[in-house]
């Protein structure tokens, strides 16, 4: 009854949360992204929750903190996305798109939540 999805990210993968979010060739290539654009070089854990550890383990502080839990979310939220939009609407799975997503997206909810000014767009890319 149970049939897997085939994933979008790549050919041949069976879509599971952990391959999905993180072992898929595309997911890994957003984490790449996302990590190198925050100053960072990561090998890909075994599991999301130690690569929350690492993520959370180096934010400095507490406003560094909050600004990477929303990456966090914003990370998982347009992988979701982008994986509905491949399966039900003939959208892709492009990294690279995912990833501009991801950076719009967080600054955004930087704005609302952190009030941040909006200038910092620019630092923050
Ligand atoms: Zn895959």
């Amino acid at each position: 009854m149970d049939v897997p999805w085939e994933c979008v990210g790549c050919v041949g993968g069976v879509e599971s949360s952990v391959h999905l979010f993180l072992h898929c060739p595309s997911a890994m290539m957003v984490w790449y992204e996302v990590f190198r654009w925050l100053g960072m070089v990561i090998v890909i854990p075994p599991s999301l929750f130690i690569l929350f550890e690492v993520l959370r383990g180096s934010a400095r502080n507490v406003k560094l903190r909050q600004g990477f839990l929303m990456i966090w979310h914003a990370t998982l939220w347009c992988i979701w996305k982008a994986r509905n939009s491949s399966i039900f609407a003939n959208g892709s799975f492009v990294p690279k798109v995912i990833v501009d997503e991801i950076k719009v997206m967080s600054w955004k909810w930087c704005l609302t939540r952190m009030k941040l000014s909006p200038c910092l767009f620019y630092e923050w890319t």
